[in-house]
């Protein structure tokens, strides 16, 4: 650089040299001596001077472009002199500052040779270049880092121009050799956060650190993007978590974000009835349109028919978003309609609003779904992680967490709730009813633990459990020759996915304890019934064939007709306590007293729960009820409870 300056003088001395021997020649030239001697002279002279200006050029051009680098961007020294500028500008209000860090770039260095590094660092810088406006200045400032100063501008904009660029990344990354990656740290002097410029680039500088950690953590597990025919790019989880902390770790407190995830209902019913072409343009259109979404910061597809976004929400109330949300998606689904021949189109939105930027971005993602999958239930089509989902999620968590523990440290009791005679009153048999005991003396009710149970399918080894503890405890009153009377136990629906396992698991259990089969009832309700007809009549006949009598629970509660009632194989029929649910009205009572009389046609047992009041007690025993079970006599009780209530009775 200094030699190019020396150079550079010479070039002028030259030029004057010439200069000066050319005037002189022509003050001679005049005077009339030996003119074809002089005529060259001047030629070699002008030409001289010609050189020497050239040259000069050259050179100069030379100089000024050495403030660039290989990746034609400012270099460090130019970096510099711009900071110093800023550094003595007035003040650096509104003036933002993004770092941005290449990763990989010594593995391609010492992979493919440093040609193919510069190309790599090329290609990074030429997206850099193409999210510059006319206020930005950027340059490469280490081997791999590079700084973008933006003037007068917003937070917006940074966080629009980071978007700008990764999604042109993401696009080229489908197809390159070599994927790009970076970590972003930007921010912004602001009246709330004003910053001298050392300290502005301090603080981009730890986000961007902050970023490339996390980065680095993914890096790890990274997967493929995955390319379909003409369908959009779908992004990768590592990839969307990243988007989201990059966004949450740059922002400066007072932005707000939320985190949608929308999907299409019944989608594939689309693809099945007007094929795979239609289904791929209304995924496609669905995207733009979400694209277009004025606070939309990014809008992926993230798999097959789910779409997922980051909007922001500054300076909206929660209402006024999911508002907003729900006539976006009505313009969508409108548009829809007109443009593709669906007769039916629906979306549905789960909102998770960023607020605490120290969750995960994996739980975000889960939380948004599980909303996601609420919303589908919802009118609007759209649903918002409230304090309540939340709560119950972990309520959720905790059930599913603590249940395996729990049983082996047997937490679970088994409650008994008598049913009595409708003849005489009397105690004729008893119901097993599971409670959770959990820390502190609180008890949880089936109704808090049993439906998660059920979708976990764990609800089975708590029935076998229920079942056996009911076993030793009538085993060992039998042995003590004490009285036992009938038991009815709780079929739960997952077992009629395998109906052999079930009936041998309780066969053995029967045996082992010695139970005799008339003091077995199994329950199984309504509904579970009528979803698997086949698999309840193929375990009925199992255990008709071994003595034992099999009920159905809560009937009238589902959808059975009374076209069913004519097969069913139930020994007894536990009309559904809802029947007696408000005071028994007289239309109430004629419907009762037709089903009773169905019911004895067909000659089933009939055992009423949820018996509160002495008027329901005259009624039903009026109207020839076999058992009756409730309130009014007892409730559920513990064993202990329930061995008196039997010494008491006999
Ligand atoms: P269910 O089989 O219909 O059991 C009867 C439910 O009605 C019991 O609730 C009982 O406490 C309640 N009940 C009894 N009398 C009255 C009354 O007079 N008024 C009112 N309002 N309610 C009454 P619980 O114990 O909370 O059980 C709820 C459900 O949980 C049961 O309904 C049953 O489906 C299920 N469940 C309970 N234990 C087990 C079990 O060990 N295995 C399986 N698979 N399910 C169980
Ligand atoms: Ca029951
Ligand atoms: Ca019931």
């Amino acid at each position: 650089m200094e030699k190019n300056k020396i150079i550079l003088r010479l070039c002028y001395i030259e030029f004057i040299i010439f200069a000066g021997v050319l005037a002189i020649m022509i003050f001679h030239f005049r005077k009339g001596f030996g003119k074809s001697f002089f005529t060259l002279m001047i030629i070699a002279m002008l030409a001289g001077c010609g050189v020497s200006l050239a040259l000069k050029d050259y050179l100069k051009s030379m100089i000024q472009s050495s403030g660039f680098d290989v990746a034609g961007v400012h270099n460090k020294k130019a970096l510099e002199k711009k900071l110093q500028q800023l550094q003595e500008a007035d003040d650096t209000l509104d003036t933002g500052i993004m770092m941005f860090d290449l990763n990989n770039l010594k593995m391609i260095n010492d992979t493919y040779g440093h040609e193919e590094g510069d190309v790599f660092i090329q290609t990074f810088a030429s997206f850099l270049t193409r999210i510059l406006t006319e206020n930005s200045y950027l340059a490469r400032f280490g081997g791999d880092e590079f700084l973008i100063i933006q003037k007068n501008t917003t937070w917006s904009q940074l966080e629009q121009m980071n978007i700008r660029l990764q999604t042109m990344i993401d696009e080229y990354n489908q197809t390159a050799d070599h994927p790009l990656s970076y970590a972003v740290g930007y921010d912004i002097s602001c009246k709330n956060h004003y910053y001298l410029i050392m300290d502005l680039l301090k603080t981009a500088d730890q986000k961007m650190y902050q970023d490339k950690k996390y980065k680095k953590q993914q890096l790890a597990s990274k997967q493929q993007y995955i390319t379909q025919n003409g369908l959009a790019q779908s992004i990768s989880s590592d990839s969307l978590k990243e988007k989201i902390f990059t966004i949450l770790a740059n922002a400066n407190g007072t932005k707000q974000y939320a985190f949608l995830m929308t999907d299409i209902s019944n989608f594939h019913l689309i693809n099945d009835y007007w094929g795979y072409e239609t289904g791929t343009k209304v995924l496609n259109f669905v995207l733009k349109r979400m694209e277009l979404f004025q606070e939309s910061l990014f809008v992926n597809r993230y798999h097959s028919d789910i779409f997922v976004a980051v909007i922001d929400t500054s300076g909206y109330e929660t209402s006024e978003i999911k508002e907003r949300i729900e006539r976006h998606n009505a313009q969508i689904t409108k548009e829809i309609l007109q443009s593709y021949p669906i007769n039916y189109f629906h979306l549905n939105t789960g909102i998770y609003y960023l607020k605490d930027i120290n969750i995960p971005a994996e739980e975000i993602i889960s939380h948004a779904n599980i909303v996601r999958c609420i919303a589908k239930t919802k009118l609007s089509g759209v649903c918002e992680y409230t304090q309540d989902i939340a709560m119950r999620e972990q309520h959720k968590a905790d059930t599913i967490h603590s249940f395996k523990r729990a049983l082996s440290q047997k937490e679970f009791k088994v409650y008994f709730q008598p049913k009595m005679h409708g003849k005489d009153q009397t105690l004729a048999s008893a119901e097993a009813l599971v409670r959770w005991q959990r820390d502190a003396g609180t008890i949880w009710y089936p109704d808090m633990f049993l439906p998660i149970l059920e979708e976990t399918g764990e609800i089975q080894a708590l029935d076998y459990y229920v079942y056996e503890e009911t076993f030793i405890w009538m085993n060992q009153r039998q042995k003590e020759g004490k009285r036992i009377v009938p038991i009815s136990l709780n079929v739960s629906p997952v077992h009629f996915r395998d109906i052999q396992s079930f009936t041998e698991k309780v066969m053995n259990l029967i045996e082992k304890y010695e139970i005799e089969p008339h003091n077995l009832i199994f329950e199984i309700t309504e509904t579970t019934f009528i979803h698997n007809i086949e698999a309840v009549n193929a375990m009925i006949r199992f255990f008709h064939d071994k003595n034992i009598r099999i009920s159905m629970d809560d009937f009238g509660s589902g959808y059975s007709s009374l076209n069913t009632l004519k097969d069913i194989l139930f020994d007894e029929v536990k009309i559904d306590k809802r029947f007696l649910s408000d005071d028994l009205s007289e239309n109430g009572k004629i419907v009762l007293q037709e089903i009773f009389h169905l019911l004895k046609r067909t000659k089933k047992f009939i055992v009423c729960e949820g018996v509160e009041t002495k008027e329901m007690v005259d009624f039903l025993v009026g109207e020839g009820c076999d058992e009756l079970q409730g309130y009014y006599y007892y409730k559920p009780m513990r064993q202990e409870s329930f061995e008196q209530l039997l010494q008491k009775t006999f």
